[in-house]
This record gives structure tokens, C-alpha cells and sequence, in this order.
């Protein structure tokens, strides 16, 4: 499982050395080092090697990047909307042209298998950047019929609105998919007139720090976008917390999105907040297995479980129970797990040691309650934060394994009698993110549904999201969309506009 990284592509090699060099934080147009504070390293989690040293920006690096911002604004959202698509469009392309550097940047730092981002995540990043330049040139206000009708003799009320920039962002992402979570809040801020400072998550910020390259590559002006890395509770929490910024669009845990909640109200920030999940995969009797077997695994399994809209409640009908169950602990024996970066493997280790052991955490504790690991459960190799993908089972609906999000390849089972008691189960969480059905019939499709409480429902599939649909939660997964068209309103103000004429 050794990875020499001098095997490294040479454009990543470059980068690297640019990081060495001290190119830490963008700040108003410029690479430097940050103020004061001292780095940190970041591992790649398949060996625990020191892949490069990340620079901790103070709060007077921050200071200095939310002034950059501000300054900015003025020109940025004045720009007209076909010259801000037409970068929009010019990062896409570079993302694109970059897009093996990238890929195997984002495997090194986050462990992914580099199919995951070569083939479904920076793909999804270029649609992002395509998608949001397309909706920079399609802004609308109203014109309002008002019933005003004080207005002196001879002269005629007219009413309009009009959406502005809501200004300076702070954009702060998770680990888990680095770079399309990060394309996912840059692209509809700039397509909207915005400006943005952006926090990566400690554990993979090199992606953000190359597109961050790539973006001032294709003309993004000096300000426009602002990069600050380093820890959540220093550099992320003094962003929240700025006066001087307008909202905050944030990714992440649903703990750290109550932290970002309290911070944002010294101002009154605007705040949209895509946070955790517990997501549930119903499989009804009459499902086609040969898809839904391993489409329920792979909602689980994919990128090891460390995916907000993971499927990690698995709820079977009782009559097909054994037979699901059964081929999805076979489909995760069956998993090839080791570097990402090798070719055959299937799945990665978790992000970091840290994360490592919440999961041992939820496993110990789980098993201590009584329930059972069909199969998984256990760490893996010598070197490196791998775990095996983990089916478990006697499980009953009060325990932790069951109602907290564990953010790795941990599916627990449940089996099911009817239709309303399934659907109880899946909403009796307080996540509300997402839920896949697995069922051939169309009646039962539409009823589920309806009646499940997420922010998106799968039938047949699970996690397929695309640049041009919403994504989010309900209850205690979050506030607001990212992706699709709603995702703009995130970043965009309303004015009415009285004229008396
Ligand atoms: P996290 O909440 O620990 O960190 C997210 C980001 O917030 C990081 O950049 C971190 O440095 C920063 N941060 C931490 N403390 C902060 C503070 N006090 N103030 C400001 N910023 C702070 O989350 P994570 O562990 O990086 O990511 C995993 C979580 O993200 C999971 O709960 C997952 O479900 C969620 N997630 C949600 C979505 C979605 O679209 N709903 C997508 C991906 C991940």
C-alpha cells in the first residue's frame, strides 16, 4: 500500500513546490504567506504522509482578505453579466484542460479512489462553473401592477424590483468531496455579482488552492475571489464572525453549522447552510435486484461513506430482507479497498486519523449496545486510516448507530411490514436530507415520495445530483439549495423600486 510521491504527475509536482515556496492565501490578487500563524501539515490519508504544509491564516489574513472582497465588489457586480459568464465559462474549460492534475491532487489529500473524482466529481465541478454562467445572464426582477394611488395629480406610481449582489461572501466548505462542494458555492456567488472568501476544510485544501490558481488563470479579478486557509475554530470561526461580511454560505456538520448560526447573528448575516444527513434506502418487495442490490451498497459505500447524501439506513421489506442483505454484504467483502490512486481500488480510507476514530467510536459503541457487524467493522493495513465497509445489523430504531450520522462506510439494517410503517422509520430522524425508494411500481413510487421528509427523493437510484437541480435539507439538515437555479437566490437581493412619474 506504499505511494511514493515522487510518481506524482509534473503539474502537481509545480504546485506542490508553489505551496512550498509560500504561496499559502490569495489575498486581493496576490499569493502569500500568512501573518503570524504557524502551518500545519496535510496527510495523505493512505500512508499518513506529509503530502505539503498548509499556511493557518490569522485573523489579520482575514481581515485583509474580507477587505479584498469589499473593495472588489464595486467593479465585480458592475460587470456586465455576459463578461462574468464568459469567465465563469474560461474556468470551466481549465478545470477541464486540468482535470487529471486535479483528480489526482484531490485522491492524495482526501483518499478517494481517483475514478470518484475524475469521472463523477470534477465533471461535476466543470458543470457547475458552465451551468451558473449561463444563469449570470438571466437575473430578473418584476415589473408590479402596485395599487398606490396617493401619488399627486397628473404624475403615475410605476413599481419594479430588481435583484442585487447580497456582497461579500464567506464561503466554508467540508472535506468530503473538496472541489465541487467548493465549485457548488463559487460559482452561483460570482455568476450573481459577488465576492467571495473562501475557506477549504484543513484536511484537503490543496483542490481549492489549485482552482483558486485556475481562476485567476481565466480572468477572475484581483479580490473577486480571496482564499484562507487553516483550522475551523480559528480561521473559519473569525471569517463567520467578520462585520464586514454579508453572508455565509456554508457545508459541513450540522454542530459546526449551530456554531456558524450564532456567529453570523453580530450582523445579521444571510446564512444558507447545507449540513448533515442520516438518509434512508427503502427497498419494497417488487424491486428490480439485479439494480437495486448494488445501488443500495454503492449509496453507501461510495467514496466510504463520506458523502452527506450517503444511503446509510438501509430499511428492506421483510420478504426480500435475507436476500438484500445478503448481496450487500457480499458487494462489501467483495470491495477492493487501498490507495486511491491505484488503479483496482474501489474504496479509500477516511479523510484523517481523527475522523478514523470517531468512527471506531460509533462501531465500539454500537456493538457495546448490542448490535451485530455482519460483516466490516474493523481497521485495516498498518499505515494509513482504512476501514472496512461495515453491514450492521440487530439494530433497534433508538440507538446511536441508527439516528447519528457517522460520515463512513457504515450501513445499518432494518426490515419493514408496510407502507406506513417504513415511512415513520425513515422520518423519524432528525435529518432530512435525502432518501432513495427501490420499487417497480409507479404508485408506490409517488406515495413514498410525497410522504418522505428530505430534500430530495431517488427512485431507483441514489445520490445522481447534477449542476441544474437543488440540492439541501429539511429540518435539522440545513437551510437554502445548492445547485439549480434556487441556488442564486442564495446570493442575490431583492430591491423594490417606487417611482412616482
Ligand atoms: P465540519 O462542520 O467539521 O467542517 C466544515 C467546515 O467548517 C470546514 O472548513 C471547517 O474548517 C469549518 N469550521 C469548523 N468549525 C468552524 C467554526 N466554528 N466556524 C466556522 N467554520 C468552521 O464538517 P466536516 O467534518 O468537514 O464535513 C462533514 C460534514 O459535512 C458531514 O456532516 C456532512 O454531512 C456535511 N456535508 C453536507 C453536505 C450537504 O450538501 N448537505 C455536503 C457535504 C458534506
Amino acid at each position: 500500500m506504499a505511494f511514493d510521491p515522487v510518481t506524482l504527475r509534473p503539474g502537481n509536482i509545480e504546485f506542490l513546490a508553489r505551496r512550498a515556496r509560500g504561496e499559502g492565501l490569495l489575498i486581493g490578487g496576490e499569493w502569500r504567506k500568512a501573518e503570524g500563524a504557524a502551518d500545519f501539515a496535510t496527510l495523505d490519508p493512505a500512508t499518513g504522509k506529509e503530502i505539503g504544509q498548509i499556511a493557518a491564516a490569522s485573523p489579520v489574513d482575514v481581515d485583509a482578505a474580507v477587505e479584498a472582497a469589499r473593495i472588489a465588489l464595486g467593479r465585480w457586480k458592475a460587470t456586465v453579466p455576459v463578461e462574468r459568464a464568459r469567465i465563469l465559462w474560461k474556468v470551466a474549460d481549465l478545470i477541464e484542460a486540468n482535470i487529471d492534475d486535479l483528480a489526482e491532487l484531490e485522491t492524495l489529500d482526501q483518499g478517494k479512489p481517483l475514478f470518484v473524482g475524475r469521472w463523477a466529481e470534477i465533471p461535476g465541478a466543470v458543470n457547475q462553473f458552465r451551468f451558473f454562467a449561463g444563469q449570470a445572464m438571466a437575473i430578473e426582477g418584476n415589473s408590479l401592477e402596485s395599487s398606490i394611488n396617493y401619488q399627486p395629480a397628473g404624475r403615475q406610481m410605476r413599481t419594479w424590483t430588481v435583484r442585487e449582489p447580497v456582497g461579500v461572501v464567506a464561503a466554508i466548505v467540508p472535506w468530503n468531496s473538496p472541489l465541487v462542494l467548493t465549485a457548488m458555492k463559487l460559482a452561483p456567488a460570482l455568476a450573481a455579482g459577488c465576492t467571495v472568501v473562501l475557506k477549504p476544510a484543513e484536511d484537503t485544501s490543496l483542490t481549492a488552492l489549485r482552482l483558486a490558481e485556475l481562476m485567476v488563470e481565466a480572468g477572475v479579478p484581483a479580490g473577486v475571489l480571496n482564499v484562507v486557509t487553516g483550522l475551523g475554530g480559528q480561521t473559519g470561526a473569525t471569517l463567520a464572525a467578520h462585520p464586514h461580511v454579508d453572508k455565509i454560505a456554508f457545508t459541513g456538520s450540522t454542530a459546526t453549522g449551530r456554531a456558524v448560526l450564532d456567529a453570523a447573528k453580530t450582523n445579521f448575516k444571510r446564512v444558507t447552510l447545507e449540513l448533515g444527513g442520516k438518509s434512508p434506502s427503502i427497498v419494497f418487495p417488487d424491486a428490480d435486484m439485479g439494480i437495486t442490490v448494488p445501488g443500495v451498497a454503492n449509496a453507501i459505500f461510495f467514496n466510504g461513506g463520506q458523502v452527506c447524501i450517503a444511503g446509510s439506513r438501509l430499511y428492506v421489506h421483510r420478504s426480500v430482507h435475507d436476500q438484500v442483505v445478503e448481496g450487500v454484504a457480499a458487494y462489501a467483502k467483495g470491495l477492493k479497498i487501498g490507495h486511491g490512486l491505484l488503479p483496482d481500488t474501489q474504496m479509500g480510507p477516511v479523510v484523517s486519523a481523527r475522523h478514523a476514530e470517531r468512527v471506531e467510536g460509533f462501531l465500539q459503541r454500537a456493538k457495546a449496545e448490542g448490535a451485530t457487524m455482519l460483516t466490516g467493522g474493523e481497521r485495516m493495513g498498518d499505515a494509513g486510516t482504512f476501514i472496512t465497509p461495515t453491514v450492521v445489523v440487530d439494530v433497534k430504531p433508538d440507538m446511536e448507530i441508527v439516528r447519528e450520522e457517522v460520515f463512513g462506510p457504515v450501513l445499518v439494517v432494518q426490515s419493514f411490514e408496510d407502507e406506513e410503517e417504513v415511512i415513520a422509520a425513515a422520518n423519524a430522524s432528525e435529518y432530512g436530507l435525502a432518501a432513495s425508494v427501490w420499487t417497480e411500481s409507479l404508485s408506490t413510487a409517488h406515495r413514498m415520495s410525497a410522504d418522505i421528509r428530505a430534500g430530495t427523493v431517488w427512485i431507483n437510484c441514489h445520490a445522481m445530483y447534477d449542476a441544474s437541480l437543488a440540492i439541501g435539507g429539511v429540518k435539522q439538515s440545513g437551510w437554502g439549495r445548492d445547485s439549480g437555479r434556487q441556488a442564486m437566490d442564495n446570493y442575490l437581493e431583492w430591491k423594490t423600486i417606487c417611482a412616482c412619474v
